[in-house]
């Protein structure tokens, strides 16, 4: 009667925690942020103050050459979560009079169709499976067929399933038909290249707390100089207006309304940690070996992973709840959470999931605590 001690012993045992106490984040963000990030943010600033007004500028500058715009394009931080910026996005390069040709093969694009419904805009869907990435031919076809499309929307990795979709031959597409591209990066800007000057893409939306490893509060669109010069009085909206934004922060350097002062302090060591590591390759580089590590790991334990390797991305892998089993998500969930373990439901639409991410604060260590976490769950049945 040795098992039962030994079972007690491993409940009982410490949960695994970040250097600051917490549980290990392996979500699509929020995520773990280092501890540097987190003390960054025991200062305050006022809005006018001029350091803030140059930590800003800093990271304006930064976040353009980080997504390769750094000659043809501006950063315009907004106040808010990811999808703030994304909806300042469509709201301020979407003509009233314009209609998007939205790519979709998950909830990321279809929150961008969504957008569109809200503010009054004219969208085309094309939308595929979510295990598919989205095909460049089938792009041409529709700009070639449908003159009325003025820009087209892309999501460059889908993290409700983890898909790549192939962002350099469809803004060659785009460019070749003459309709702009709005990507939404915001799962990817900070690990993975993006060549916002070269691919062309006249706007990229990103936010404070993926990849670039910030904590949440704010997002940001790195847009054509050019193109937002033009965009005076096209947004719906006050806050979300990115022209008037802008011309805010070239004005004097302010941001018009009260800026998340703690969140860009955050975000501006982030970024010099970003570089400290090797900048977006390296991180990358990371990023590519937990997810290696995570996938190897869970499916010697039998888990299948949602898609084929060829479209995967080192963002968050998403798995089939194991079939026949009695499957608990919850029960899962609670368990990993028990031991310092914080993992994700499923997003796919039509398949019973669970995600884990691979980005944050956290390396080769933290997954194979999180493979012995799940290991020994599956053990006690
Ligand atoms: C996280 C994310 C967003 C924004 O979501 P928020 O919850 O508003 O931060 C948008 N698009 C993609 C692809 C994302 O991963």
């Amino acid at each position: 009667m040795r098992s039962k001690p030994e079972k007690k012993r491993g409940r009982a045992a410490r949960p695994a925690r970040t250097p600051t106490g917490d549980p290990w984040l392996f979500t699509p963000g929020p995520l773990t942020t280092s501890p540097g990030v987190k003390h960054a943010m025991l200062h305050d600033h006022g809005s006018r103050d001029q350091g803030f007004i140059e930590l800003t500028r800093r990271i304006r500058d930064r976040l353009v050459s980080l997504a390769r715009g750094g000659r043809t394009h501006v950063c315009v931080p907004i106040q808010g979560s990811g999808t703030f910026a994304v909806e300042a996005m469509v709201g301020t390069l979407l003509p009233q009079k314009g209609r998007l040709l939205n790519l979709v093969n998950g909830a990321y694009g279809r929150r961008i169709t969504r957008i569109c419904e809200v503010l009054g805009r004219s969208a085309a869907v094309l939308e595929i499976s979510e295990d598919q990435p989205i095909d460049p031919g089938a792009v041409d076809h529709a700009l070639a067929a449908n003159p009325d499309i003025t820009h087209v929307a892309l999501v460059h990795c889908e993290t409700t399933s983890g898909i790549m979709n192939p962002v350099a031959e469809i803004a060659a597409v785009a460019a070749r038909r003459r309709r702009p591209l709005l990507l939404d990066a915001m799962s990817t800007l900070g690990a993975m290249p993006i060549d916002a000057g070269g691919w062309p893409v006249d706007a990229v939306a990103a936010s404070s707390n993926k990849c670039l490893e910030g904590v949440p509060g704010a997002s940001f669109c790195i847009v054509r100089r050019s193109v937002l010069a033009a965009c005076a009085g096209n947004a719906h909206s006050l806050s979300l207006d990115l022209h008037a934004q802008w011309q805010g922060f070239e004005g004097n350097g302010q941001w018009r309304f009260t800026p998340p002062v703690h969140c860009l302090l955050a975000l501006d060591r982030a970024v010099a940690e970003l570089d400290r590591e090797g900048g977006v390759r390296a991180r990358g580089r990371r990023y590519r070996e937990n997810c290696r590590i995570l996938v190897n790991g869970m499916r010697k334990m039998g888990f299948q992973t949602y898609l084929r390797d060829a479209v995967q991305g080192p963002i968050i892998v998403t798995f089939h709840a194991p079939a026949g089993t009695g499957f608990d998500f919850g029960r899962f969930y609670d368990g990993l959470r028990r031991r310092g373990y914080v993992i994700y439901p499923g997003k796919v639409t039509k398949t019973d999931t669970f995600r884990i991410g691979c980005i944050g604060r956290i390396g080769p260590a933290q997954m194979r605590g999180l493979l012995a976490a799940v290991r020994a769950l599956i053990q006690q049945g």
